[in-house]
């Protein structure tokens, strides 16, 4: 392990785009399938790493489905979510803010109210066992259409769950306008939710206007295409409306075509604020600490700029205040203890 690769490891570090079945790793999904032994994912484990062996966006849509496959009771859903905090546990992820689809589940024939005591079940656990909070964004997945949107608003208003802080729309963006979704957002938002689609991903900026015009988006899911706009470049910047970047879901579904190529730096030169996140992170053969090290590289920063970089995602975020102000004093302790560490002669030596 490189130096950085260390620090990153070791860094407390706030997640704010990261979807609920994309984080389900082999090892949960093994558990899953095992409760499930007729589904198509294979339950013997070497076999299982194979499978979950990221190969192309077509491979990953089969993995992802024949996971959504395997979540058809309260108690996989539980499951899964608790066991997802876990593994943002060991990577020092010490607040997350989850998007999750409930109406996919719903449409399975999840009861709502066992649906929300399931999520809710894991999260408070989560938070007292591993000590990572978590918080819930529900999403529209936007191929399903209007009546996804009319369920997920329902879901999101008459079963709110305490932990659920934001309103997102997912899925595909060619073939599906942002304005459509306008009195959806509009009635979350008037209900205390934050507004954070995905938007630029696939398509062009005009999108993202469409997020920030019509869905009154507070940060933008992905944003890639922005750096095609410099108007809207200065717009993000002097708005101080957060892009949250994932690197290597870029790459995975080619909205970026090499790494060397991502837009990141643009970003950043131009002011906007940006936060690093992984996206569907098994599913695309990553983790979180990968992609800070990724971002490390892109930008050239060191360990300052990288625990810089983790205090943009807990700004960015719609924690609590004392849950900020608790995280962005561990990520400064951290590095600060890390640049002593580095500084003092005795370790030099070495
Ligand atoms: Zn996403």
């Amino acid at each position: 392990m490189t130096d950085m690769a260390a620090f990153i490891a070791g860094l407390p570090k706030a997640e704010i785009h990261v979807h609920h079945v994309g984080s389900a790793s082999p090892r949960i999904v093994a558990q899953l399938a095992a409760r499930h032994p007729d589904g198509k994912v294979p339950v013997d484990p070497e076999e299982l790493a194979d499978y979950f062996t990221f190969r192309d966006f077509a491979h990953f849509i089969e993995v992802y489905l024949s996971v959504v496959d395997l979540i058809r009771t309260p108690e996989d859903v539980r499951l899964l979510t608790y066991e997802i905090a876990r593994d943002m546990a060991e990577q020092r992820i010490g607040y997350a803010e989850m998007t999750v689809t409930p109406f996919s589940s719903v449409r399975r024939g999840i009861d709502p109210v066992e649906f929300m005591a399931a999520i809710e079940d894991a999260r408070t656990s989560a938070e007292s066992e591993f000590g990572t909070v978590l918080r819930w964004c529900f999403d529209i997945p936007g191929e399903a259409g209007l009546p996804a949107a009319d369920s997920t608003l329902e879901l999101a208003t008459r079963y709110r769950p305490d932990g659920l802080v934001s309103f997102g729309l997912g899925g595909p963006e060619i073939g599906v306008p942002r304005p459509q979704f306008k009195p959806y957002f509009d009635r979350a938002i008037a209900e205390g939710l934050r507004s954070v689609p995905h938007a630029g991903e696939s398509t062009g900026p005009e999108t993202i206007w469409d997020a920030l015009v019509d869905l009154r988006a507070e940060r933008i899911g992905h944003g890639t295409s922005a750096i095609t706009d410099p108007k809207l470049l200065e717009h993000l910047a002097e708005h101080r409306i957060p892009l949250e970047v994932c690197p290597t879901s870029n790459i995975a579904t080619r909205v970026v075509t090499t790494m060397e190529e991502h837009p990141l730096r643009t970003m950043v030169e131009a002011g906007v604020p940006v936060t690093i996140n992984s996206d569907d992170p098994p599913m695309f053969g990553t983790d979180l600490n990968t992609e800070y090290l990724i971002a490390a590289r892109l930008l050239d920063l060191d360990t300052d700029g990288v625990a810089g970089l983790a205090k943009n995602a807990v700004d960015a975020s719609f924690a609590e205040s004392t849950t900020k102000t608790e995280l962005s004093s561990r990520i400064d302790d951290y590095a600060r203890q890390w640049r002593d560490q580095e500084e003092s002669p005795a370790q030099r030596a070495h």
